[in-house]
């Protein structure tokens, strides 16, 4: 595969943009190599500057749910900008975005629109503050939401790829106030809601961690959390950046049946436009300015040209079946990368929620943080180059979900299945 194009504009990045990029996984440090640069992108496939076409099995990290370049998504936002890009005044488009998210997700009674995952979280955690007066945040090792101060301590994904426990430039009284405990640890919970139930303000989750490869939910564990927060006055804030209106069209909270107090939202509500939300309880809602004291506020936040693209998306996933499908297509997917690693006698297991998978290089069950920590790092770039060499785009890190769109079906999973064949064979090697 060539990739002269790629490599002089990545020459030119490296020049003038930290690490070349504009977030640290799209360089590629965890599995060696440079990155491509993308010429284009349609359906299931992207496409780079120096003419290779790949299955794209990344999806811009979780928006892409309906395949790229989708008409009717494209159309939605042609139709908006010729209306002008930004107002600054409400639009119409915000409140039929509201209205949406309320009606698929019955626990965000309200909701606000932010430009982003993190912004999403970070206003989020502030309305678990001011609404309780509290200042401890809990999270989960593994767990990333976003780049704010709070969360960047045992984060996830990008962080964890540059073997860094937390980022310079937190500061550790804020760090402090951050407490970290094991993902799927009934007793880790418990034990430090009755140390300190009553200094917390909120708990934080990815409801399926999709920032430590992807991990599932124990039984009844979100129903644990949930009446942990209840019993001890926390607000329970389920991150749904990655899962929401993925795993189901509810969210992970409607898979699973839990009813968090708020939610955060991102990615796919914006159809591939930088959008966030957060929403929850009338009553926490309710204390965001203006109509409370607690401020969050933003110059684009509801741009029109973003809500077309995420009310256009939102509409094509609520069509019969969809979920459904996607799910099928996870498990069709994962069956046959299992099968193919198999046949090549190499340790790997997959596990799979509808539209997310993570993809293991040891034996499963994969449960917990440590069992995702022990998955072999190396065969895992091995693997990654040898698929991204037969057109094959997989996230670009051990330690990140992938991600399947409706435009996946069975030419590319085939694809794709006959690919990891050799690349597996590569791997045994
Ligand atoms: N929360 C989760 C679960 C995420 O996966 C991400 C990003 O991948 C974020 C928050 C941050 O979102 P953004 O990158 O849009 O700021």
């Amino acid at each position: 595969m060539n990739h002269e194009r790629s490599h002089a504009l990545f020459t030119r990045a490296q020049a003038l943009i930290p690490g070349g990029v504009n977030s640290p996984v799209r360089a590629f440090k965890s599995v060696g190599g440079e990155p491509f640069f993308a010429q284009r992108a349609e359906g299931a496939y992207l496409f780079d500057v120096d003419g290779n076409r790949y299955v794209d099995y990344v999806g811009s990290w979780g928006p892409m749910i309906a395949g790229h370049a989708h008409p009717e998504v494209l159309a939605a936002v042609e139709g908006a900008m010729r209306n002008g890009l930004s107002f600054g005044v409400p639009n119409a488009l915000e409140v039929e975005m509201a209205e949406a998210i309320t009606r698929i997700v019955p626990s965000c009674e309200m909701v606000r629109m932010v430009n982003s995952g993190t912004e999403a979280t970070l206003s989020a955690i502030r309305v678990a503050r001011g609404a309780t007066g509290r200042s401890r945040i809990v999270k989960f090792e593994g767990c990333y939401h976003g780049h704010g101060d709070s969360f960047l301590v045992k984060a996830g994904s990008g962080v964890m790829t540059l073997g860094l426990p937390n980022s310079p430039g937190v500061p550790d009284a804020l760090a402090d106030l951050t407490m970290t405990i094991p993902y799927n640890d009934f007793d880790a919970a418990t034990r430090l809601f009755d140390e300190i139930g009553d200094e917390i303000a909120g708990l934080i989750i990815e409801p399926i961690v999709g920032n430590a490869n992807c991990i599932l939910p124990r039984e009844g564990y979100l129903q644990h959390l949930r009446a942990l927060c209840t019993k001890h006055g926390a607000v329970l804030i389920f991150d749904e950046v990655m899962t929401g209106f993925r795993v189901a069209l509810g969210g992970a909270q409607q898979r699973y049946e839990v009813t968090p107090d708020l939610s955060t939202f991102g990615k796919i509500i914006g159809g591939g436009m930088p959008v966030g939300a957060y929403g929850g309880r009338r009553e926490l809602m309710a204390q965001v300015a203006p109509s409370g004291p607690i401020y969050q506020a933003g110059t684009l936040s509801g741009n029109p040209v973003a809500m077309a693209a995420g009310l256009a998306t939102l509409e094509l996933i609520q069509a019969p079946g969809f979920h459904d499908a996607l799910e099928r297509r996870t498990h069709q997917l994962c069956d046959g990368l299992e099968a193919a690693a198999r046949e090549a006698g190499v340790a790997f297991h997959t596990t799979r929620a509808p539209g997310m998978f993570g993809l293991y290089f040891r034996e499963g069950p994969v449960e917990t943080f440590e069992d995702a920590k022990a998955s072999d790092a190396g065969k895992f770039g091995q693997f990654f180059h040898a698929m991204l060499e037969r057109g094959v785009y997989l996230a670009p890190s051990a330690f990140e979900a992938g991600f399947m769109s409706a435009a996946h079906g069975d030419a590319e999973i085939a694809h794709t299945i006959l690919a990891a064949r050799s690349a597996f064979a590569e791997v045994a090697q």
